[in-house]
């Protein structure tokens, strides 16, 4: 007897085929039988360089071998501290302490926790935090109470705690967004303590755009008003705007930055929270009740970092930019192509990732379109998992141009299919 197994956003009553995969490679996914899928959202946005690269893989056989898991609290090890080397070419100077986590939602409860610890180990009631409307940030009940509300989490709304939500800045609304953080951020009575965002395109919300100099005018109406500015690059991050980091294209130094999905080249989980030293210097004290309460079993767990500092090695080894830039051009030449195309709207590129709404009368995520989509693309060997009526694609960078060009074809066949004309 076997039990059950419980899949993750997946609706078991429905009855949708759950295919086993055996094996994988660079921007493929193989079943028993051999049959090949390409994986075109890069296993839900954390895979960066490809399955099973090489050098992550022997980072990560070797490290098992030599040192698997310690205790992280008051003890460190070779891995963790090589990784706070490497990482200080990729980020901003300014962000000078990092802690560990296991996932993107851990990074941002860590945030948050970092941020209110900030305020009250000054001494400052701010308790409020900003919020961007549209956005996600992860399942965990912190990350669920900063992102946005709906059918996903209604049934935990007891749960969640109040947030200030400025709107989406959407083209032409750009200004009405900034005013509204502009007014929750001079309310004296209710001072915020953090604005936290997706810097350039909010992923789980429908991969939606906004531009480098809107995410660059929040940041600095926050620091005008000292209220903290947290990043959320857990998707962004490690390229997939077409920078490493999101908040260079904005020229933005956030006072927090959490990364996780591609950070291990998106092997095996490991998170970080980067912290400006004021974030840390607010927590360094004399007194232990200041001190950053915050841990979890497997923190900085030593393998992970190894996979991390693998996927440092091949950013510098590798032409990872030069495929991300091939990505980029790709795409803009599919969206020339698609330009005139009936049936569809929205057609944006940010970096590494294209998107696009099927026209659909019920154009919503609860729509079954979404899953229809899905097993069209499934029926075809191509992974895409479509956000209700948006079809986005986000390969890994290690994708082939043929294999870009089967997933653009099969793109097209759905619009064909599903577009209404
Ligand atoms: C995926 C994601 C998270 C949550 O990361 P998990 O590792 O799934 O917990 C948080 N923020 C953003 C922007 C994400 O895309």
């Amino acid at each position: 007897m076997s039990l059950n197994i419980w899949h993750p956003f997946t609706q078991h009553g429905l009855g949708e085929p759950i295919p086993e995969i055996a094996r994988a490679e660079g921007a493929a996914l193989y079943l028993a039988d051999g049959t090949r899928i390409i994986d075109a959202i890069s296993s839900w946005w954390v895979q960066t360089h490809g399955h099973c690269h090489p050098g992550i893989v022997a980072a990560i056989q070797e490290q098992s071998a030599r040192l698997d898991q310690m205790i992280f609290a008051g003890w460190t090890h070779q891995p963790a501290r090589e990784l706070a080397v490497g990482l200080s070419d990729f980020l901003p100077e300014t962000l000078e302490h990092i802690f560990f986590s296991d996932s993107g939602s851990t990074a941002v409860e860590v945030a948050l926790k970092m941020a209110l610890g900030y305020w009250h180990n000054r001494g400052e009631t701010r308790q409020k935090l900003l919020v961007m409307e549209h956005s996600y940030h992860g399942d965990t009940i912190g990350a669920m109470s900063v992102g946005a509300r709906g059918v996903f989490n209604q049934a935990y709304a007891p749960l969640l705690f109040d947030v200030g939500t400025i709107a989406f800045p959407a083209a032409g609304a750009e200004q009405a967004a900034l005013d509204q953080l502009e007014v929750f951020c001079k309310d004296g009575e209710n001072r915020p303590a953090a604005l936290i965002v997706e810097p350039l395109i909010l992923g789980a919300g429908g991969m939606k755009i906004y531009s480098p100099a809107i995410l660059a005018q929040m940041a600095a109406i926050c620091r005008a008003h000292d209220v903290l500015f947290i990043a959320d690059e857990v998707m962004t991050g490690w390229g997939r705007t077409g920078t490493v980091f999101a908040c260079e294209q904005a020229g933005v130094a956030p006072d927090i930055l959490c990364m996780a999905k591609g950070l291990t080249g998106g092997v095996i989980p490991l998170a970080v929270t980067a912290a400006s030293d004021a974030i840390y210097q607010a927590h360094f004290s004399e007194d232990r009740a200041q001190m950053f309460f915050h841990s979890s079993s497997f923190t900085a767990n030593p393998i992970a970092c190894a996979a991390a500092n693998a996927n440092l090695a091949i950013w510098r080894d590798e032409p990872v930019r030069q495929r991300i830039d091939g990505i980029i051009a790709s795409h803009r030449a599919f969206s020339e192509r698609l330009e005139h195309r009936s049936g569809i709207s929205g057609l944006r590129q940010c970096g590494t990732i294209l998107a696009l709404e099927i026209d659909d009368n019920a154009g919503d995520y609860m729509s079954d379109l979404g899953p229809r989509l899905l097993g069209f693309f499934r029926d075809r060997n191509i992974l895409l998992r479509p956000l209700g009526n948006t079809i986005y694609i986000m390969p890994p960078y290690c994708i082939a141009r043929e294999e870009l060009e089967s997933v653009y074809r099969v793109v097209e066949a759905a619009i064909d299919h599903f577009g209404a004309s």
